[in-house]
C-alpha cells in the first residue's frame, strides 16, 4: 500500500536515502506512515512543525563495544545497543535483545515500535530498544555472567528510574536481567527500579513473566469476539516456544483452545492432543533445550525441520511469536487456504507487509504487534509503580490491571481506525491512537 501524502512520501524517502542498509527499520517507517496519512492530511500542523520528520529519528543512539572472557580465558568482542527512541510521553522503555542477528536497523525498528506501543498502554512510559549481537546460546552462566557484567559497565552511564528502563526481550530472561541487575546496583551504589522483568524477591513483578502471552491472548479475546468468534473450541497454532509463546499457550488453552503446534528457530511441533506446556517448559525453560526433544518424549507428537512451515498446519488462529517477518506471504496464503479466522502478533512485527495485506485483504481478523503484545511493556510499566511505591501487588492485582489495559487498548485502536474512515483496520488504528499522544506532547513542548 503506497503512502498517501505527498510529504510523508518525500519523508520516507530521505530516511531510505539517509540510513540505506537499515531494512528492517525502513519497513516499521513505511508502515506507520502509510496510516498516518489521513491524519497528516487532517492536521496540517504536525508536518509544519517538524514532528513527522523528528518521529523517525532517535533521539539519541549509543553504541559501544562489550569485551568478554568466556571459561577459556579466550577474549571476545560483541557490539552492544541502546536507542532512546522518543521520550516526549516518559522515560524510554524496551527491552534488550541478544541474538546474531542484532544490528541498528533492528534495534532502530524496535525501538521506534515501542514508541507507539508505549503510548497506546496509556502509560507514561516513552520508547527505546537495545541489545547486542552476543549469542547466549551454548554459553555457560559464568559466560553470560562476565558478559552481562561488560555490557552494563557501558549501559549504565546512560540509563537510569527515570530516564531509561531496559528489560528483557528474545534472548534476555531472569537469569540475565539478575546479572544485568546486579551490576547496575554494584556500579551506582543504589537499589532502584532500574531495569523491569527483575525476579520476585529483589523487585520483580508478579505476572510479567506471564504478561506478553497472557495480554495477546486478552487482546485477541476482544478481537475475537467483535468478530463473532471466540478461543473456545479453536485451534490454535503458536510459533516459538519462548517467553511470549509459552504463556500465550497457557492463557490460550485456558480461555478453551486446543494449542497444536509451537516452535524454535530449527523447526516445529505437532501435537493433535494439544501441546503438553509442561514439558515444553521443561525442556526449554529449565533444560534450555530444542523443541524436537517434545517429539522424542510425547507420544503421538510430530518434529518438522523448518520453522516457517509451521503456518502449514490447519488452523483457526495463528500467534506468531518468534521473531520479525517469520509469517511469510507464503505462510499467509497457507493460514487464508486452510480457514484460519485470526491472526494475532505476539512477536514484534512477525508477518511481512505482503502477508499483513493478504491477510487483511482475506477478511482475516488481524491484530498487529504493536497492539497485541504491548502488555509486556504494560506490567513493566506497574513493576515500576510498584518500585516506585515500595510496595508490590498481588498476581491478582496485576494481572487484572493487564486486562483492563489490553481491553482499553484493543477498543481506543479500534476507534481511532473508526474516526478516520478505516473501520476494522486495527493496523492503522493502534498506529494512529499511539501516534497523537506522543505527537500532541511534542507540540506541548515546542521543541520542534
Ligand atoms: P525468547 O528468547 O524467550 O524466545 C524466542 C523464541 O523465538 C524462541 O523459541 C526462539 O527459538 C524463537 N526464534 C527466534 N528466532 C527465530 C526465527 N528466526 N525463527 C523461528 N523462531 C525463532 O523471546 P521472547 O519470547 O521474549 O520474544 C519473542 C518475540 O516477542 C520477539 O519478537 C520480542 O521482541 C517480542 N516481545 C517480547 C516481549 C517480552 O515481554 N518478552 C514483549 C513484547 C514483544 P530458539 O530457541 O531456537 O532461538
Amino acid at each position: 500500500m503506497s503512502i498517501q501524502n505527498e510529504y510523508l512520501n518525500g519523508l520516507m524517502e530521505r530516511v531510505v536515502k539517509r540510513d540505506p542498509a537499515e531494512p528492517e527499520f525502513h519497513q516499521a517507517v513505511r508502515e506507520v506512515l502509510t496510516s498516518l496519512a489521513p491524519v497528516a492530511n487532517a492536521r496540517p500542523e504536525l508536518i509544519r512543525e517538524g514532528v513527522m520528520d523528528c518521529l523517525v529519528e532517535p533521539e539519541r543512539t549509543i553504541k559501544f563495544r562489550v569485551p568478554w572472557e568466556d571459561d577459556k580465558g579466550n577474549i571476545h568482542v560483541n557490539r552492544g545497543f541502546r536507542v532512546q527512541f522518543n521520550s516526549a510521553i516518559g522515560p524510554y522503555k524496551g527491552g534488550l535483545r541478544f541474538h546474531p542477528s542484532v544490528n541498528e536497523s533492528i534495534i532502530k525498528f524496535l525501538g521506534f515500535e515501542q514508541t507507539f506501543k508505549n503510548s497506546l498502554t496509556g502509560l507514561p512510559i516513552g520508547g527505546g530498544k537495545g541489545g547486542s549481537d552476543f549469542d547466549p546460546k551454548g554459553k555457560s552462566d559464568a559466560e553470560v555472567m562476565r558478559f552481562c557484567q561488560s555490557f552494563m559497565n557501558e549501559l549504565f552511564k546512560y540509563i537510569g528510574p527515570d530516564t531509561d528502563v531496559p528489560a528483557g526481550d528474545i534472548g534476555v530472561g531472569a537469569r540475565e536481567i539478575g546479572y544485568l541487575f546486579g551490576q547496575y546496583k554494584r556500579l551506582s551504589n543504589e537499589f532502584t527500579g532500574v531495569l523491569t522483568g527483575k525476579g520476585l524477591t529483589y523487585g520483580g513483578s508478579l505476572a510479567r513473566k506471564e504478561a506478553t502471552g497472557y495480554g495477546l491472548c486478552y487482546l485477541a479475546d476482544c478481537l475475537l469476539k467483535d468478530g463473532g468468534k471466540g478461543f473456545e473450541g479453536s485451534t490454535v497454532v503458536i510459533s516459538g516456544s519462548g517467553n511470549v509463546a509459552i504463556y500465550a499457550c497457557e492463557k490460550a488453552t485456558q480461555l478453551g483452545g486446543k494449542v497444536v503446534a509451537m516452535s524454535d528457530s530449527n523447526g516445529y511441533v505437532y501435537d493433535k492432543d494439544g501441546i503438553d506446556l509442561p514439558l515444553i517448559q521443561q525442556i526449554k525453560e529449565i533444560e534450555r533445550g530444542r523443541i524436537k526433544e517434545y517429539a522424542q518424549r510425547k507420544a503421538g507428537a510430530e518434529y518438522h525441520e523448518g520453522c516457517v512451515n509451521i503456518w502449514n498446519v490447519p488452523c483457526d488462529i495463528a500467534l506468531p511469536c518468534a521473531t520479525q517477518n517469520e509469517l511469510p506471504l507464503e505462510g499467509a496464503k497457507a493460514l487464508i487456504q486452510n480457514g484460519c479466522f485470526a491472526v494475532v502478533e505476539g512477536a514484534n512485527m512477525p508477518s511481512t507487509p505482503d502477508a499483513m495485506d493478504a491477510l487483511q485483504e482475506a477478511g482475516v481478523l488481524f491484530a498487529p504487534s504493536k497492539a497485541a503484545n504491548a502488555g509486556g511493556v504494560a506490567v513493566s510499566a506497574l513493576e515500576m509503580s510498584q518500585n516506585s511505591m515500595r510496595f508490590s501487588w498481588t498476581f491478582q492485582e496485576v494481572d487484572d490491571r493487564l486486562k483492563t489495559i489490553m481491553t482499553d487498548l484493543y477498543h481506543n485502536a479500534a476507534q481511532a481506525a473508526e474516526r478516520f474512515g478505516m473501520a476494522g483496520n486495527l493496523v492503522a488504528g493502534a498506529n494512529i491512537a499511539g501516534f497523537l499522544k506522543v505527537a500532541d506532547s511534542m507540540l506541548a513542548y515546542g521543541l520542534v
